[in-house]
């Protein structure tokens, strides 16, 4: 297939390179020179204009920071541009809302599309190893699936359009709150004297089993490896998990659900993030 590329920051430029690995012809388009170098590094053809980048493709694939962007890379150069008959895949993390009105509009003139939002950070984004949740009609579903594929380890239809950024921000808030929880508990068994590998031993065993402490454990030296061994740098930036909370809190809103634990979460990581942002986000650890 020939796909075009929008958006090749830290995930998109890994995504792009393994859709060329697993043998399609990319067409890829940004507006930063030096993610088009890269690009061109990695075998894809680039482009300086994105409704050029989407002559003649079967699918399009954006990974863009937010949804007014995300709704004017669609409005201004894909919906009308590309081939009636392409695919549209839009891969970045934005609110519920845009992602159904674009889809709607995609859908309206005549296109397949889903939502399809990623789970794993930049080391998976490389290692072709992400999750994507993704929402949209079975047949966008079964049409998208090949070139998400190529990018990723597991690719699982939510429901409809908007759902696979439904289920990105409902895991985000239940992450950011077990995250919180994790190093409040390990803090303070810490404080009344438990050797924190204890407690880990314990509890990631016992009842308070969960996946910040079995699978990220947020204290130095204890438990399994994790960004709190290497200072807290790489794994995933607070600044993107404060990103996905106020989506989370946005969505929320927008259909009266009650998610007390999801509003404190977020207060707690808009706090820390003025001076933290690009610390993985178990560094809240350190407010304790
Ligand atoms: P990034 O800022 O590194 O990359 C975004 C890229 O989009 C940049 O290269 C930028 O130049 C480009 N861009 C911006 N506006 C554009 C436009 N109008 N046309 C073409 N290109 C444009 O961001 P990222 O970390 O790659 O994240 C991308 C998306 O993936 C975000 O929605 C983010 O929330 C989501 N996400 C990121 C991670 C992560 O760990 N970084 C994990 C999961 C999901």
């Amino acid at each position: 297939m020939k796909i075009a590329f929008i958006g090749l920051g830290n995930m998109g430029g890994g995504m792009a390179a393994n859709v060329v690995k697993a043998g399609h012809e990319v067409n890829a388009f940004d507006l930063s020179d030096e993610a088009l170098a890269t690009a061109r590094d990695n075998g894809c053809a680039t482009f300086t204009d994105a409704a050029e980048a989407v002559q003649g493709v079967d699918g399009v694939v954006t990974m863009l920071p937010n949804g007014g962007i995300v709704k004017s890379v669609y409005e201004g150069s894909v919906i009308g541009k590309a081939p009636e008959g392409a695919v549209l895949l839009d891969c970045s993390t934005i609110d519920v809302a845009t992602a159904k009105e674009v889809i709607a509009k995609a859908e309206a003139a005549g296109y397949d599309m889903v939502d399809a939002p990623v789970s794993g950070g930049i080391a998976a984004a490389n290692g072709g190893t992400l999750t994507f949740m993704v929402g949209g009609t079975d047949k966008a579903f079964k049409r998208a699936e090949e070139v998400l594929n190529a990018m990723g380890k597991a690719v699982i239809h939510a429901g409809d359009a908007g759902a696979g950024q439904t289920a990105k921000i409902c895991n985000n808030m239940l992450l950011a709150i077990t995250m919180i929880g994790t190093t409040e508990a390990m803090k303070m068994a810490e404080k009344l004297g438990l050797d924190p590998q204890k407690f880990y031993e314990i509890s990631s065993q016992s009842s308070g089993y969960c996946w910040p402490l079995n699978a990220y454990t947020p204290m130095p030296g204890v438990g399994v490896e994790s960004p709190a061994d290497n200072d807290y740098k790489g794994g995933f930036a607070t600044a993107l998990m404060l990103k996905d909370l106020r989506l989370a809190m946005e969505a929320a809103g927008s259909v009266d659900a009650k998610t007390a634990l999801g509003k404190h979460a977020t207060e707690i990581y808009e706090a820390f993030a003025e001076e933290n942002g690009g610390l993985d986000f178990s560094a809240v650890i350190k407010t304790l």
